[in-house]
C-alpha cells in the first residue's frame, strides 16, 4: 500500500509496473472530498489506445510513462459524496471523468474553456501530476476518484452506463473536430480506422447528417460498419477501390493508432477539403507539400476537447441515443483486452467493469 498512512479515501485500483508488466490490485489514497470536489463512485472505466501507448512507453517525447501507472480516462459512476461548496452535483447524480482532472483556471486557454491546452500544463487523470506538480494521478482501472466539481461532467442517462464511459475520451475526441469543421448534410466524410475513436467518430458524423465512408485495413468489419450507420466501406490497402473516389471528401478523420501514411487520404480530399489527424502513432507521417498545394487542401490535429465542449458533446449524444458499442471485461482481462486492441479486433470499445471488486 502506498500512502495509507495519510488520511484520505481509500482506493483499489489495477497498476502496471513497468512497461512489460501485467496489471495487479494496487491500493492507494486520494485526496480527502474537499469542499469543491465530488466523490465518484467509477462503474465503468473504457480502455483507449492512449492507455496502451502510455503503458507501453511508446510516446516517450510526448507523454513518458511515469510507474506505477493506474490508467484509464474514460470514467463514469455516480457521486456518492460531495464537499460542502460544491452546487453541480448531488449525492447520487451520474458524473463522469475524461482525460484531464485540472489545470491553472488562469490562463487564456483556460479562461476560453480549452483547459486541455492549459499554458501551465493541465493535470492529466493518469500519468501525470495535480498542479502541484508532486502528487502523481491514478485513473480509472480503480474503484473511485475524487475531482474538483468543475472538471467532472454531467451524465444525463439512467440504466446501463457502460457505454457512456468511452464517450469521456473517444466521444469528444471525434466530435470536436467534426464540429470545428462544420461536417453536416450535403458532405462527405471519411473516417480512418474502426476502432474506439472511429466508431465513435462514424456515430456522430453521421448525426450530424453527413454521408460517412469507413477507410479500414479490416475487410471483417463492413457489415459492423453499416450498423453503425456508416453509408460506405472502403478497405484502404484496396488500391482498385481507392483510386475511384479521389478528390472527393470535404472532411476525412484519422483515428489510426499505428504508422501508416497520410499521402493517400490527402489524395481522397476534394478542393477545401482537410484531413484532421487524431490518431498518435509512434512514427512521424511524411507529407509532400503539392499534394496539399494543389486543391487549397488542409491537414490538422485534434486534441480531446475542454470541459464546455465536452458537456455539450455528452448532451448531444444524449439527445441523439449515441452511446458506444463495448465489450465489458473483468480487471483481470485488461492484458487480454489490450492484445485484441492492438490488433484491431476491438469491437469496438473495451470498458471495464469497476464496480464488484
Ligand atoms: P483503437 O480502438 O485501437 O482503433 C485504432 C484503429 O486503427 C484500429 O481498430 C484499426 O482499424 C486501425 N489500425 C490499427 N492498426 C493499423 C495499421 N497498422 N494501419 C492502418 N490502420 C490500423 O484505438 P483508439 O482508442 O480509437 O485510438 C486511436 C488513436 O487515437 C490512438 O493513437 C490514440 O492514442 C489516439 N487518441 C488521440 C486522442 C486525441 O486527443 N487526439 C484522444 C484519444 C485517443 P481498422 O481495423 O478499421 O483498420
Ligand atoms: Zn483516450
Ligand atoms: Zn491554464
Amino acid at each position: 500500500m502506498i500512502g495509507t498512512e495519510k488520511a484520505g479515501t481509500a482506493t483499489k485500483g489495477y497498476a502496471t509496473h513497468g512497461p512489460e508488466a501485467k496489471f495487479a490490485p494496487f491500493n492507494f489514497v486520494r485526496r480527502e472530498v474537499g469542499p469543491n470536489d465530488v466523490l465518484i463512485d467509477i462503474q465503468y472505466c473504457g480502455i483507449c489506445h492512449s492507455d496502451i501507448h502510455q503503458v507501453k512507453n511508446e510516446w516517450p517525447n510526448f507523454m513518458p510513462a511515469m510507474y506505477p501507472m493506474v490508467p484509464g480516462h474514460e470514467i463514469v459512476g455516480p457521486v456518492s459524496q460531495v464537499g460542502d461548496k460544491v452546487t453541480k452535483f448531488k449525492v447520487g447524480d451520474v458524473a463522469g471523468i475524461g482525460c484531464f482532472v485540472d489545470s491553472c483556471r488562469e490562463c487564456q486557454p483556460c479562461i476560453d474553456g480549452l483547459e486541455q491546452f492549459c499554458q501551465k500544463g493541465s493535470a492529466m487523470t493518469y500519468n501525470g501530476t495535480e498542479m502541484d506538480r508532486v502528487t502523481p494521478t491514478y485513473g480509472g482501472y480503480s474503484n473511485n476518484y475524487v475531482v474538483d466539481e468543475k472538471y467532472a461532467l454531467k451524465v444525463n442517462a439512467q440504466g446501463d452506463l457502460s457505454g457512456v464511459a468511452p464517450l469521456l475520451c473517444a466521444g469528444i475526441t471525434t466530435y470536436s473536430p467534426l464540429k470545428r469543421f462544420k461536417v453536416g448534410p450535403g458532405q462527405k466524410v471519411g473516417v480512418v480506422g474502426l476502432g474506439g475513436l472511429g466508431h465513435m467518430g462514424v456515430k456522430i458524423a453521421k448525426a450530424m447528417g453527413a454521408e460517412v465512408t469507413v477507410f479500414s485495413t479490416s475487410p471483417g468489419k463492413e457489415a459492423d460498419s453499416k450498423k453503425l450507420g456508416a453509408d460506405n466501406f472502403v478497405v484502404s490497402r484496396d488500391a482498385e477501390a481507392m483510386a475511384p473516389i479521389a478528390n472527393s471528401f470535404n472532411f476525412i478523420l484519422d483515428t489510426v493508432s499505428a504508422d501508416h501514411e497520410l499521402m493517400p487520404y490527402l489524395g481522397l480530399l476534394g478542393i477545401y477539403g482537410t484531413l484532421v489527424v487524431v490518431g498518435v502513432p509512434s512514427a512521424p507521417a511524411a507529407v509532400y507539400q503539392g499534394a496539399l498545394i494543389m486543391g487549397n487542401k488542409a491537414l490538422a490535429g485534434s486534441a480531446i476537447g475542454g470541459i464546455p465542449e465536452t458537456q455539450e458533446m455528452l448532451d448531444f449524444c444524449a439527445e441523439h441515443n449515441i452511446v458506444s458499442d463495448v465489450e465489458v471485461i473483468t480487471p483481470d482481462r485488461i492484458e487480454e483486452a489490450y492484445d485484441r486492441t492492438i490488433k484491431s479486433d476491438v469491437r469496438y470499445r473495451f470498458v471495464i467493469d469497476m464496480q464488484n471488486q
